[in-house]
């Protein structure tokens, strides 16, 4: 069955001058529709599931648009879009598909801010971690964004039902995921690294974790490890199809969340690539 891609138009109206625009989402979804691809559309998640991961008092701030940093401005309604970008992760989670939704979340930690990083990186709710604690599955977390998801770690370390495991770029914003910890697999990868190396470390890494217990994939889908996109590591559609074909052997209730990934032909395309990979295998 092909894999649904979960959209809406909302997602657009913010961020216009910010390398996180509107246009990298609007033009992977025009790429995707012409490839035939169904499209849902999400509804925003309640308060309720957002304070399965983030605290009372930051939902509180964001509300109020009390939360800024110089790369994560607080834009009018972006507790609502957020919200809606949310929602987008968790009907994937339901109907395992592909949440084509901005903004991205993986930085984002319990109160916002994580692991002591200064900046929140676009990121406002953790969308790929409330989709996971409304599962409530074994999970693993695979984070193939080209930063290091450090807000997924922080609200999943120690979490006896998650396994997070992040292939990145380091060193790199946000400057953690340098060594793994407990439950958190951290491949750091140097920048520009090429396929052949990040390939090698995917396989290496799946060795020492225990598939067989795990029930769900979630795959925080970061593509701006791209060959010349913001964390390249000189990846390609053919590596993301590849990598497609590997989690499709897992044989998993597996779904998908976009992160970062900011030249938009090039993110519809390498979304087309691991799923038809994974499809395919
Ligand atoms: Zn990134």
């Amino acid at each position: 069955m092909r894999t649904k891609i979960i959209y809406s138009e909302k997602c657009l109206e913010y961020g216009k001058s910010h390398i996180e625009s509107p246009e990298r989402v609007e033009i992977a979804a025009q790429v995707l529709k012409e490839k035939g691809y169904e499209f849902l559309e999400p509804e925003p998640v309640s308060e309720k599931v957002l304070l399965s991961v983030h605290e009372a008092n930051y939902i509180e701030k964001l509300k109020k648009g009390l939360i800024e940093d110089h790369e994560t401005p607080a834009y009018k309604n972006i507790y609502e879009l957020a919200r809606l970008s949310a929602g987008g992760a968790v009907l994937a989670a339901k109907v395992k598909g592909f949440s084509l939704m901005r903004p991205p979340g993986h930085h984002a930690g319990k109160s916002g801010l994580a692991l002591s990083v200064q900046t929140r990186g676009f990121c406002y709710l953790n969308s790929i971690a409330i989709a996971v604690k409304f599962l409530r599955k074994q999970t693993l977390i695979l984070d193939i964004d080209g930063h290091h998801g450090n807000g997924t770690e922080e609200i999943f370390f120690g979490d006896k039902k998650v396994t997070y495991l992040s292939l990145h770029r380091f060193p790199d914003y946000p400057g953690t995921g340098f060594e793994s910890r407990e439950n958190c697999f951290n491949i750091p990868l140097p920048a520009d690294c090429g396929e052949k190396v990040y390939l090698k470390a995917f396989d290496d890494v799946f060795r020492k974790i225990d598939v067989s217990k795990i029930e769900v994939i979630a795959v925080s889908t970061g593509l701006d490890t791209h060959q010349g996109d913001l964390a390249s590591l000189a990846l390609t559609g053919k590596t993301y199809r590849k990598i497609g074909e590997q989690l499709a052997k897992f044989k998993k209730q597996t779904f998908f969340v976009l992160e970062g990934g900011y030249v938009g032909r090039d993110v519809g395309k390498d979304i087309d690539e691991l799923l038809k990979g994974f499809e395919r295998a």
